[in-house]
């Protein structure tokens, strides 16, 4: 927890270096500020609550580049006067509520920690990000993205992060951190669904949906239904995400293309749930967890690794449906990943 830790941001490099490219300020600002955070090193992470229960701590950065800013909402008190801070405190606390109710986790370290995080960070700020200690958003700025909070399944996605570094501490480059993408989104959908009481038919398997601002030619960040289609705008580019281990992106950018490549594990991950039926986070999500938490997985794990963990999850949780296995096996082999 001392090293210095992957920047892990919801908008990929790429997205704001092409911005930045053509002139757009916001960007470039949040290049830079990516950058320091990327470069710094933490020191140990808050306290654990020590209760059994939720514990969020919510602080206002002022538009500052200071963290972790003044403390404006805590465990249980009423809700502020600004929605940002609403907004995150509620993210917070959906994305605990799915850990703890689906599958028994007590907050992302599995041992209570608090929960932190910062609102209104920097000045048109276009992330937002897990630090290894706290989740921070930017206000977005207005032109190309919103506000940060505003997605519940972004809020979803940063926190797990934050397990799988507890867990599986997947490594952040190639396949294994395409993988420690692919893990958030699946689960930041998973808070989303569960949070709105979705079955795996009525989700709409995007990520970040409502953050790009109006005018911009997509629909969301990412789309795991149908990876490579979530955006084609003249400013954003077009969604690079393959489906399939065909179409797989080699690539030194972005870590190896780890925000690329994550849609074939998350288009797996959907083929299953939908196949499946029902609540996702119950039988699939519940595989994907014991194959994250399992403490089998090794670090660097790659696609065909995971995969196979996660048939051996299915097949240990359950038994006597065998079937269930199958249809993991199934779900792989639809993008081209065999679990052997
Ligand atoms: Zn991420």
């Amino acid at each position: 927890m001392t090293a210095a830790m992957p920047l892990c941001a919801i908008v990929p490099p790429y997205v704001l270096d092409r911005l930045a490219e053509a002139g757009h300020e916001p960007a470039v600002r949040s290049l830079a500020l990516d950058a320091a955070h990327r470069a710094a090193r933490l020191a140990a992470p808050p306290p654990t609550s020590g209760a059994t229960g939720l514990s969020r701590v919510i602080a206002d950065a002022g538009h500052s580049q200071r963290l972790p800013g003044r403390t404006v909402r805590t465990e249980g008190r009423d809700p502020a006067a600004d929605a940002s801070v609403n907004h995150a405190y509620d993210g917070l606390g959906a994305t605990f509520a799915l850990y703890a109710d689906a599958y028994g986790r007590r907050s992302i370290d599995g041992q209570g920690l608090r929960l932190d995080a910062t609102v209104h960070y920097g000045q048109d700020y276009d992330n937002a990000f897990w630090n290894g200690q706290r989740m921070v958003f930017g206000d977005g700025d207005g032109e190309i993205f919103g506000d940060f909070t505003a997605c519940i399944d972004v809020i979803g996605h940063e926190l797990t992060h934050g397990v799988t570094q507890f867990t599986a501490g997947l490594e952040y480059h190639d396949q294994p951190g395409a993988l420690n993408e692919s893990v958030s989104d699946v689960f930041g959908s998973l808070v989303k669904q569960y949070a709105l009481h979705q079955t795996a038919a009525d989700a709409d398997w995007l990520i970040g949906a409502g953050l790009l601002a109006p005018g911009v030619q997509g629909v969301a960040l990412r789309s795991m239904k149908a990876p490579g289609t979530a955006y084609d705008d003249p400013r954003l580019g077009k969604d690079p995400q393959p489906a399939h281990l065909r179409d797989y992106v080699q690539t030194s950018e972005d870590n190896g293309g780890v925000h690329i490549n994550s849609g074939i594990p998350n288009h797996a991950f959907y083929l299953l749930a939908t196949a499946l039926g029902g609540p996702a986070w119950e039988r699939a999500g519940r595989i994907w967890y014991d194959a994250l938490t399992g403490r089998r997985l090794p670090a660097d794990a790659d696609f065909t690794a995971f995969a196979r963990a996660t048939v051996a999850a299915a097949k240990a949780r359950y038994p006597d449906q065998p079937s269930v296995a199958d249809t993991v096996t199934a779900a792989w082999a639809q993008v081209g990943v065999s679990p052997g």
